[in-house]
C-alpha cells in the first residue's frame, strides 16, 4: 500500500455538511477503484475497522478519536452516460447534483429530483435517498461492491438488494459500494428537463435551510406522519442546545450555528425524541447515520 495517500490523525469536521466530526486515526481519499480496493485491503491486513463515507451529508460523527481507517469516496467521480440507451455507469463518489445536471443536458429523464441532494451516489444507494415520490432504487440496474471481510469484488443486481424507505440492505452488511449502473429514459425535450431540474433545486432552497450546515432530515417520517410536523407541534422550532438549533424554516433540520459540538447535536436529537414520544407516543427514528456513538444505527 502506498502510505502517502493515508493521513494520520485527520480532522473529519470538514468532511461532513454539518461541520462537526472527530479525529480519524487514518484517513484517505482514493482517486480510483484500484486505490479504494488497496485501502480496504490494507486496513484488513492491519485488522482495523474501515468506515466508508461519501459527502458526509447524512452523517453525525462524534468529536472523539475514531480508531481505524476512514475512506472518503468523493474523489472517485468518473461516470459515463450513454444517451441512446439511457445507461449510466458511475463511481461511488459522483455527486447527485452533478449526475442530475448531466442527465438533463444529455436528454435523459428520471434524475431531475436528485439535484437537491448534496450526497454521493454511493451514499445515496446506501441510504436509498430520494424525495416523497421517488428514490434512487428506481433507476438502479446493479451495484459493484467490495466485501470488506473477504475482499471479494462482486456485482449485485437490483433484485437482490432490499430497498425500503431510506433503507437498503447495505446498511446491514459489510459491503463497500464501488460503482453502480443505472438506467434513465431518453427524452428529446432537453429544455424541459433542464427547467424541471432547476425548479426542483429552487423548491429545495425555498423550503429547507439548504445553504446552512445541516445533515438534511434528522428523522425518518413515521408511518402516516411527518417528522417535521410532529416537531413543530411540540413548539420546538428554533429550540437550541449549545450551538445546535432546530431550524425555524423546516423543523426536521438541525443547524450548526458555527459553534455546535457533536454532543450538542446528539442531545438535541435525544430531546426531540423524548418530547415527541411523551406527547404523541411516537418514536422518531433518526435518518442520519452516526459514527462514534453508542447508538444502534
Ligand atoms: C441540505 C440537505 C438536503 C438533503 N436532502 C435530502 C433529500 O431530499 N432526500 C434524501 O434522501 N436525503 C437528503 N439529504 C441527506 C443526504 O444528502 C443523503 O442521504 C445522501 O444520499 C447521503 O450521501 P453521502 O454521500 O453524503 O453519504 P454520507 O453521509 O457520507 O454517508 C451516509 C451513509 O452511507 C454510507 N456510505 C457512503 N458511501 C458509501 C459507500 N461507497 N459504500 C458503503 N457505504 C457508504 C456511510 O457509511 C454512511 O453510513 C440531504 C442532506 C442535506 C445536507
Amino acid at each position: 500500500m502506498n502510505k502517502k495517500i493515508i493521513s494520520e490523525n485527520f480532522n473529519l469536521s470538514n468532511y461532513t455538511t454539518i461541520k462537526v466530526g472527530g479525529i480519524a486515526e487514518y484517513f484517505a481519499e482514493p482517486r480510483s477503484i484500484y486505490e479504494f480496493f488497496n485501502l480496504i485491503k490494507w486496513s484488513k491486513s492491519k485488522n482495523q475497522t474501515c468506515q466508508i463515507i461519501g459527502a458526509g451529508s447524512n452523517l453525525l460523527i462524534n468529536n472523539i478519536f475514531i480508531k481505524g481507517l476512514v475512506i472518503c469516496t468523493k474523489k472517485m467521480k468518473s461516470f459515463t452516460i450513454e444517451p441512446y440507451s439511457g445507461v449510466v455507469e458511475a463511481e461511488a463518489g459522483v455527486m447527485l447534483p452533478t449526475l442530475s445536471n448531466s442527465l438533463a443536458k444529455k436528454g435523459l429523464q428520471g434524475g431531475e429530483w436528485a439535484i437537491g441532494i448534496p450526497g454521493t451516489l454511493g451514499g445515496a444507494i446506501y441510504m436509498n435517498a430520494g424525495t416523497r415520490d421517488v428514490s434512487i432504487a428506481k433507476n438502479l440496474i446493479s451495484v459493484k461492491v467490495i466485501n470488506n471481510k473477504t475482499l471479494e469484488t462482486l456485482e449485485i443486481e437490483k433484485k437482490d438488494i432490499n430497498f425500503e424507505y431510506r433503507f437498503s440492505s447495505f446498511q446491514s452488511n459489510n459491503l463497500a459500494i464501488i460503482s453502480a449502473k443505472l438506467n434513465f429514459e431518453p427524452n428529446s425535450n432537453i429544455e424541459k428537463l433542464i427547467k424541471t431540474t432547476k425548479n426542483n433545486l429552487k423548491l429545495k432552497t425555498e423550503t429547507q435551510p439548504y445553504h446552512l450546515p445541516t445533515f438534511g432530515s434528522v428523522f425518518k417520517n413515521p408511518k402516516n406522519h411527518y417528522a417535521a410536523k410532529l416537531i413543530e407541534d411540540m413548539g420546538l422550532k428554533g429550540f437550541k442546545i449549545g450551538g445546535a438549533e432546530i431550524s425555524t424554516m423546516h423543523a426536521n433540520f438541525i443547524i450548526n450555528n458555527s459553534s455546535a459540538s457533536s454532543k450538542d447535536i446528539f442531545e438535541l436529537i435525544t430531546v426531540i425524541q423524548q418530547k415527541v414520544l411523551q406527547k404523541k407516543g411516537i418514536y422518531l427514528q433518526p435518518e442520519v447515520r452516526m459514527i462514534g456513538f453508542d447508538y444502534p444505527n
